[in-house]
């Protein structure tokens, strides 16, 4: 409906909350962060605080709060989607089993949906890049690794959760990670993984290990043995995928973009029977795609209509 053109979102991570209004272009008019403090305040104060600030942030503007098409939030996963739970024991304590989608819909009395924040960050990308029609893989390597995939029309997702693709099997051995596995994606090429495994062979952290490869030949063989499994992670999810698009997000990636960029290549060429064609980007820097992606919650399934 043409009248309907702002969304509300909200993007819930372990340390902070951001609140917006986003229009249909993912454009942020209004933004507000507060802190969490989950463990100290309850979910239900948070709503409290989210659907006020939504309300204040509507007036200001001048807008109808009745008249938003929606709340869409993101959260730090894992989060039960479909029933619209938050089951995230890590980040979030206290949130676990909340039903924030019942909680905040009864508040604020607007439709509300809940994503996780791999896929949020992915359907901001999406909108802000305009790759409606692409096939679009998102990695992001922050303290864990997070996959999410676009396939032109629709997030891919598995049931209840989201499927959890950052846990995928890149090598043999390895230290055991909380999926009950060795050699899975995160527990080997995670920022964190990464500092690991450099302490392990004698560096502070990955930095000096990256720093001294171009000298020292134990650290550059370790450095090589970490791009293989990057490429193993990158290709094993592209050959199921097809991705015409990789985005590469997370904190480890600002500083190690070309790094991953050429272990995502390595041996791609010539591989037209496997792969798709497919361009490498950093993921957009200056805008919280999460907030922005809590747009597409209401776009994905109107893709027909006009936008
Ligand atoms: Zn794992």
């Amino acid at each position: 409906m043409r009248e309907n053109i702002w969304t509300g979102a909200v993007d819930i991570g372990g340390t902070k909350i951001q609140i917006g209004l986003v229009d249909r272009a993912g454009r942020i008019l209004q933004e507000k962060t507060f802190q969490t403090n989950a463990g100290r305040q309850s979910p239900q104060k948070a709503m409290e605080n989210i659907d006020r600030t939504l309300r204040k942030q509507c007036a200001a503007i001048g807008v109808d709060y009745k008249a938003l098409q929606g709340i869409g939030v993101s959260c730090a996963g894992p989060v039960d989607a479909q029933k619209g739970i938050v089951e995230n024991p890590y980040t979030l304590p206290g949130w676990e089993g909340f039903p924030l989608v019942e909680d905040l819909s009864a508040r604020s009395g607007l439709p509300v949906r809940l994503e996780n924040d791999a896929n949020g960050a992915l359907l901001g990308e999406i909108l802000q890049r305009g790759l409606w029609d692409q096939k679009v893989l998102m990695v992001t390597f922050g303290t864990g690794i997070g996959v999410a995939f676009w396939n032109g029309r629709a997030v891919y997702r598995s049931g209840r959760f989201h499927p959890e693709m950052g846990h995928i099997i890149v090598a043999s051995g390895g230290d055991a990670c909380y999926c009950g596995h060795r050699g899975c994606f995160e527990s080997r090429c995670s920022g964190q993984a990464l500092n690991r495994r450099a302490a392990q062979t004698g560096y502070t952290d990955f930095d000096a290990l990256y720093a001294a490869a171009v000298a020292d030949g134990p650290a550059a063989q370790l450095l090589e043995e970490i791009c293989r499994d990057i490429q193993n992670g990158i290709w094993s999810l592209s050959v199921i995928f097809k991705p015409q698009c990789i985005v590469l997000g997370g904190g480890f990636t600002k500083r190690y973009f070309q790094m991953l960029r050429d272990a995502t290549l390595r041996d791609s060429a010539g591989k037209g029977d496997f792969l798709e064609e497919f361009s490498v980007l950093p993921a957009l820097e200056n805008r919280n795609s999460a907030l922005v992606g809590a747009v597409m919650l209401f776009k994905e399934e109107n893709q027909d209509e006009e936008v």
